[in-house]
C-alpha cells in the first residue's frame, strides 16, 4: 500500500479528473493526501483522501493580478504559482516529512507539486488534463499575437521570479522546463492515444488512460426531441451576451436547450426565458451529455473528453490557444464544427448543421467507443501505485531531437556560406537580408522536417 501526494491548482478542470483516480487509489488502499483549496474540499472528502486545505497560502492579488488570471495570462499565471511555492515552502517541507510520501500525482502545471517532489526526491507522476504537448503536438496551439505579446513581454518578471526559487533548494532550468512534457517524467493524461495528436512521439512514461469520469451512465439519445446543451466551462464563462445569442437562435427550434452560465452570471439579465430554454449555474454535465445530441462548447479539455465520452457531437466555440489545439482535433475526427460565426444565424446554423448530419453523430460514438475502451482511473491508479516507471521502447523525440540538430548544423553551413560567397563575390550590402530570411524560415523547414522523421518512424513502428 502506498502514500500517495496529490497536489493541483485552484481550477476544476484540472481537479475533476483527479477526483476518481484519488477514490481509486483510497478504494485500493492506499492513502491518499490531496493538498488543494477550501472550494475544492466537499468533492475530496467524497473521494476519501485526506483533503489538506492550502489556501493560507494563496497570495493576496492586485486588481492588474486578477485580471491577469481571468484572462488566462500565461506570464500572471506562472508568476503566481511560482508565489504560492514559496509560501507553502515550510509547510511542504513539515508535510514531507510527517507524511512521508510514496508518490507525488501532481497536476502538470502545479509548480509546487513538482518542485517539492523534485526537493525531496520522491518518485513524482504528472496529472495531464489537457493533450500532452511535445514539440510536434504543440504545433496544434496557435499563439495569436496578444498571447504572443504577454509571453515575451512578461519574460523578465518571469525570470526575476524564477531566481527566487533557487535559495529554496527548488531547482529550475526555466518556466518551459517546470510545464513542458518530457519523454522521462511519468505522466498520466485523460484521453485516448487515438484521440491524443502525435500519440506514438510520447514515450512509455505517459499512460493515456481516457476520461476520468465518476459517472456510469451510457449514452442514451431517446426522447422525444433534440437536446441542445451549452457550457463555456468554470473559468471564462462569463458571457451573457453569449447565452443571450443562444437563446435567441433556439428559443422557437424544435428542440429543449439547457444552459450551464455559471455564478458569474445573473439569470435575470438573461431575460424572460421561453418555454425549451432552462439556465443553471451548474448541472450534472456527465448526465445532461448522455441525452445530448449538440454540445455547444469552449472546448476545455474535459468538457470535449466528457461530450465524446457520452457521444455528443459538438459546436465548438474555443476561446484560447489550447482549447483552440482541442478544437481543431475534434474537427479532424469529425465530431464537431467550429463556430466561426457567432451571431445568432451562426449558432442557428451550427447546431442545425450537427442534428442534421449523421456524419458527427458517428464520429462521436466511435470516439465514445475508444474511450470507454481505455483504461480510466483504475488504470491510472496502477500506474501511480507501480511509479517510476521505466521505458525501453524507442524516444521518438529523442529521435526527432537528433534531425532537428542534424538540420540546423547542415542548413546554417549552407547559409553562412552562402553569405560569405555573396558578400565576397557581389555586395555585403544586402546579405543581411539573407540572413534574417534564413532565421525566419529555419523553424518550419525543421518542423517539416522532424513531422516527415515522425511519418517514417511510425511506418517503421506498424510494419
Ligand atoms: N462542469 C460541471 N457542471 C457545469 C459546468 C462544468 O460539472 O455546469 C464541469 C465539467 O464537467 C468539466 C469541468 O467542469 O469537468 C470544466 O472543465 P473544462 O476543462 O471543460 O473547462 P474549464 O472550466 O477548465 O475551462
Amino acid at each position: 500500500m502506498k502514500r500517495v501526494a496529490f497536489f493541483c491548482i485552484p481550477a476544476h478542470g484540472h481537479t475533476n479528473p483527479m477526483l476518481p483516480v484519488a477514490a481509486e487509489l483510497v478504494k485500493r488502499g492506499n492513502t491518499v493526501r490531496f493538498y488543494s483549496f477550501d472550494e475544492f474540499e466537499d468533492k475530496i472528502n467524497a473521494t476519501g483522501a485526506d483533503f489538506i486545505s492550502c489556501d493560507a497560502y494563496l497570495p493576496e492579488l492586485s486588481e492588474q493580478e486578477k485580471t491577469g488570471l481571468k484572462n488566462i495570462s500565461t506570464t500572471e499565471m506562472t508568476v503566481q504559482d511560482i508565489r504560492i511555492t514559496l509560501k507553502m515552502d515550510s509547510f511542504l517541507d513539515k508535510e514531507f516529512k510527517s507524511f512521508q510520501p510514496d508518490v507525488v500525482y501532481t497536476d502538470s502545471v502545479c509548480f509546487w507539486g513538482k518542485l517539492n517532489a523534485w526537493k525531496h526526491h520522491v518518485p513524482m507522476v504528472v496529472s495531464t488534463s489537457t493533450f500532452a504537448f511535445n514539440q510536434l503536438s504543440s504545433q496544434y496551439m496557435k499563439n495569436t499575437p496578444k498571447e504572443m505579446a504577454d509571453l515575451i513581454l512578461g519574460l523578465p518578471r518571469v525570470s526575476k521570479e524564477l531566481k527566487k526559487l533557487e535559495p529554496f533548494g527548488y531547482h529550475v532550468k526555466g518556466a518551459l522546463s517546470l510545464v513542458q512534457s518530457d519523454n522521462r517524467t511519468d505522466s498520466i493524461v485523460y484521453t485516448s492515444r487515438r484521440f491524443q495528436p502525435y500519440a506514438e512521439s510520447f514515450s512509455d512514461h505517459y499512460a493515456f488512460v481516457g476520461p476520468s469520469v465518476f459517472s456510469n451512465a451510457v449514452p442514451d439519445k431517446t426522447k422525444e426531441r433534440p437536446l441542445v446543451y451549452i457550457s463555456l466551462g468554470t473559468v471564462i464563462n462569463d458571457r451573457p451576451d453569449f447565452y443571450t445569442k443562444c437563446i435567441e437562435a433556439l428559443q422557437d427550434q424544435n428542440a429543449d436547450v439547457v444552459i450551464s452560465c455559471g455564478n458569474a452570471v445573473n439569470r435575470e439579465s438573461l431575460g424572460v426565458l421561453p418555454d425549451n430554454v432552462h439556465v443553471y449555474p451548474c448541472v450534472d454535465q456527465l448526465d445532461i451529455l448522455s441525452k445530448a445530441d449538440v454540445f455547444i462548447t469552449h472546448c476545455g479539455m474535459n468538457s470535449v473528453s466528457e461530450s465524446l465520452y457520452m457521444a455528443a457531437p459538438m459546436v465548438l466555440y474555443p476561446q484560447t490557444n489550447e482549447q483552440k489545439a482541442v478544437a481543431r482535433r475534434v474537427t479532424e475526427i469529425g465530431a464537431g464544427t467550429v463556430l466561426n460565426d457567432d451571431s445568432v444565424g451562426g449558432i442557428r446554423s451550427s447546431v442545425h448543421e450537427i442534428l442534421s448530419k449523421s456524419a458527427y453523430r458517428k464520429a462521436a460514438d466511435e470516439c465514445s467507443a475508444d474511450f470507454r475502451s481505455c483504461t480510466g482511473p483504475a488504470g491510472a491508479a496502477e500506474f501511480i501505485e507501480n511509479a517510476p516507471h521505466s521505458s525501453n521502447g524507442l524516444d521518438v523525440v529523442g529521435e526527432l531531437n537528433k534531425t532537428a540538430v542534424r538540420f540546423n548544423f547542415i542548413y546554417w553551413a549552407i547559409i553562412i556560406a552562402a553569405i560569405n560567397l555573396i558578400g565576397f563575390l557581389i555586395s555585403w550590402k544586402y546579405v543581411w537580408i539573407i540572413g534574417i530570411a534564413a532565421g525566419i524560415l529555419s523553424n518550419p523547414i525543421s518542423m517539416a522536417i522532424q513531422k516527415r522523421k515522425y511519418t517514417s518512424i511510425l511506418r517503421k513502428i506498424q510494419q
